[in-house]
């Protein structure tokens, strides 16, 4: 079996996606260059446990990743938390990866703000037991310094990202990323206003939605 410092490290990236834009595509491309990650796995969440309930389908948020990420050879649309029945906890999507690949490096990519989240998710210890933790910079985040979060980046920052590829899992990377002041709440917002996307999201995104008026209040 190759050892692991050989194999470039796989990341994955969950969220809502509700809709996926230019803030997540741009993230995650700076973040596998800069990592050298073989591959992205977007993974749009089913039932998110920590918020409300998204405004559109699994299925629908999914399709629009997928028309994201077209043309992209290193972005997969990853559908294991859609086929998944219950509350998408990252745990179970992370234990899913690491099954499939046992020995690899794997990276969860995590904006600032859903870290600083971290300690409220389901088992979430586990999680830098199955995976490297990587933490990109959003408009208006900082890093903690203090409390439990600010303790764990202490204990296992590190500012080599060759240690991501060193061992399969327990890491933590910051990396900042270009600032795109995009969120998925304001393009909701301007849509249900009936506001055109444009320039915010790939086109092939912003035509399934105006088609489709998936985020049309009353569609
Ligand atoms: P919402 O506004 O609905 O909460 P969002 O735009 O924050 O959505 P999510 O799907 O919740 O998007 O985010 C998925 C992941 O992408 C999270 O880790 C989040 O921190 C990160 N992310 C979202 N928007 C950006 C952005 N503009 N720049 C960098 N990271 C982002």
């Amino acid at each position: 079996m190759t050892a692991v410092g050989h194999m470039r490290p796989i990341g994955i990236f969950g969220g809502t996606f509700d809709p996926i834009h230019y803030g997540h595509l741009r993230t995650a491309l700076e973040v596998e260059q800069i990592l050298g990650l073989a591959r992205v796995h977007f993974v749009p969440s089913a039932n998110p446990p920590h918020r409300g309930a998204p405004m559109t389908s699994g299925k629908l948020r999914l399709k629009l990743v997928k028309a994201a990420i077209r043309g992209e050879p290193s972005f997969v649309a990853d559908d294991r938390e859609i086929e998944r029945t219950g509350p998408s906890y990252t745990v179970d999507t992370l234990a899913s990866f690491r099954e499939e690949f046992p020995r690899r490096s794997l990276c969860l990519l995590l904006g600032m703000d859903a870290f600083l989240g971290l300690a409220t998710w389901y088992r979430w210890r586990e999680l830098l037991t199955l995976a490297h933790l990587v933490v990109a910079h959003r408009p208006g985040w900082r890093a903690p310094s203090t409390g439990t979060l600010g303790k764990l980046l202490k204990e296992r920052r590190t500012a080599d990202s060759r240690d991501l590829r060193r061992a399969p899992a327990g890491a933590m990377y910051v990396h900042p990323v270009t600032q795109l002041e995009i969120s998925s709440t304001d393009l909701r917002a301007a849509l249900v206003a009936g506001l055109d996307p444009k320039f915010l999201m790939p086109d092939s995104v912003r035509k399934i939605i105006l088609k489709t008026e998936c985020y049309a209040e009353n569609p």
